[in-house]
């Protein structure tokens, strides 16, 4: 008897952590941040967990996060959401993509992915029965190829799946180009997924322009966001999805299967945080952004090639001018041998992979920046 049908593929994130660990290397492949998160925020959540609320929220989330994370929305992206039929919790931004292509999604519909892309969205596309089709897009720059996804799409695509600004890449896509994606939509049944949970993690000035922000996408968006990355801490689960409540009915009934709830105590304190002052977040970028110009001008100095990084808290390396082809084994070796890990792009490719990159996690201490950028000058 072998009741185990293994379709599902192993994380990239599971497997360079565990090479990490093994190797004792540096570990800039996962992308967490290695300090605990604002401590008030952490603070909120303690206070609820003693004397607050201990069983199930509503099933759409605590009206407090919901009108919390409206008035976020609004002041950041100049969004405006009725924060009773737009607004719902989920836990984590990966149960928000889980739900909504399972609440879409009927086999052999067809789901638009565009690489790189997030290692999750596949393996969930697949597992509700979608046909990927795939847009794929290249560095150094990483345009997002409108025509492309336009071409892409077709009577019985469900969905678009589109993260901005992408991880692993970097890039940050502005106005312009979702206002093309929009009109590439325009008189197909897709969805748009909206995968914003780098929404925060922008430099130089750039500020995230929202799909919901979009007159052409508004009533096609689900935009999910992620309490782990606007606060930098990864290990709380709590998403934030916002969209028009033709849409939100759909997905809300797949959260009702999923996991119904999230814990209370992680909503009010993610409330809470959702107000904290504009310059909060403004500082948590340029100590970021502070962060990405050491680690990349310690690896220029060391004769690297980082690629440009206009959001997320990753740093590309293009490491053809090594002579390297195979990012997966390059990656391998740098854990083994220069005592670092990061992540090969190619784990986010399915088809026509792109091999020639390194991804590296700058969301550390200086002292482990510097230890790892001194560790790969000295493996070149
Ligand atoms: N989407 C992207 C693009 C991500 O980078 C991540 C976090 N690594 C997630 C989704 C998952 O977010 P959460 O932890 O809130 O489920
Ligand atoms: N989002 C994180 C990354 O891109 C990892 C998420 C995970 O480990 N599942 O590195």
């Amino acid at each position: 008897f072998n009741p185990v049908f293994d379709a599902l593929p192993v994380t990239v994130f599971e497997t360079m952590s565990r090479l990490a660990r093994e190797t004792g290397a540096i570990n800039l492949g996962q992308g967490f941040p290695d300090d605990p998160g604002p401590e008030d925020v952490r603070a909120k959540a303690a206070e609820a967990a003693l004397h607050g609320w201990s069983q199930y929220p509503p099933m759409m989330g605590l009206a407090g996060l919901r009108e919390a994370a409206a008035a976020h929305y609004a002041r950041w992206q100049g969004v405006s959401l009725d924060p009773e039929r737009e607004v719902m919790v989920t836990s984590g931004a990966t149960e928000a993509l889980a739900g909504a292509l399972l609440a879409l999604v009927e086999p052999g519909d067809e789901v638009v992915l565009i690489q790189p892309m997030y290692d999750a969205y596949l393996p969930l596309a697949l597992r509700a029965g979608a046909t990927p089709r795939f847009v794929r897009l290249v560095p150094p720059d990483w345009r997002l190829d409108v025509d492309a996804i336009r071409a892409a799409v077709g009577p019985r695509t469900k969905a678009v799946v589109l993260n901005n600004p992408l991880n692993p890449a970097g890039a940050v896509y502005g106005r312009e180009d979702l206002e093309a994606l929009g009109a590439a939509l325009e008189g197909s049944d897709a969805v748009l997924i909206a995968d914003e949970v780098w929404e925060h993690v922008t430099f130089d000035g750039r500020a995230h322009v929202s799909a919901l922000a979009i007159p052409a996408l508004r009533d096609r968006t689900f935009k999910i966001g992620s309490a782990g990355k606007i606060f930098a801490m990864t290990g709380w689960k709590v998403g934030l999805v916002c969209a028009a409540p033709h849409l939100m009915r759909v997905l809300s009934r797949a959260h009702q299967f999923l996991t119904f709830t999230t814990p209370p105590s992680l909503q009010e304190a993610v409330a809470y945080g959702l107000g904290k002052d504009d310059a909060w977040f403004l500082d948590a970028r340029a100590a970021l952004g502070a962060k990405r110009d050491r680690f990349a001008a310690a690896l220029r100095a060391a004769g690297f090639a980082p690629l440009a990084s206009a959001g997320t808290y990753f740093l590309n390396l293009d490491i053809a001018p090594l002579g390297v082809t195979d990012d997966a084994a390059f990656c391998e070796r740098l854990a083994r041998e220069a005592g670092v890990a990061a992540i090969p792009v190619s784990a986010f490719y399915a088809s026509d992979k792109v091999t020639t990159v390194a991804r590296f996690c700058f969301a550390k201490h200086d002292a482990t920046l510097d230890a790892a950028a001194a560790r790969l000058a000295a493996f070149r």
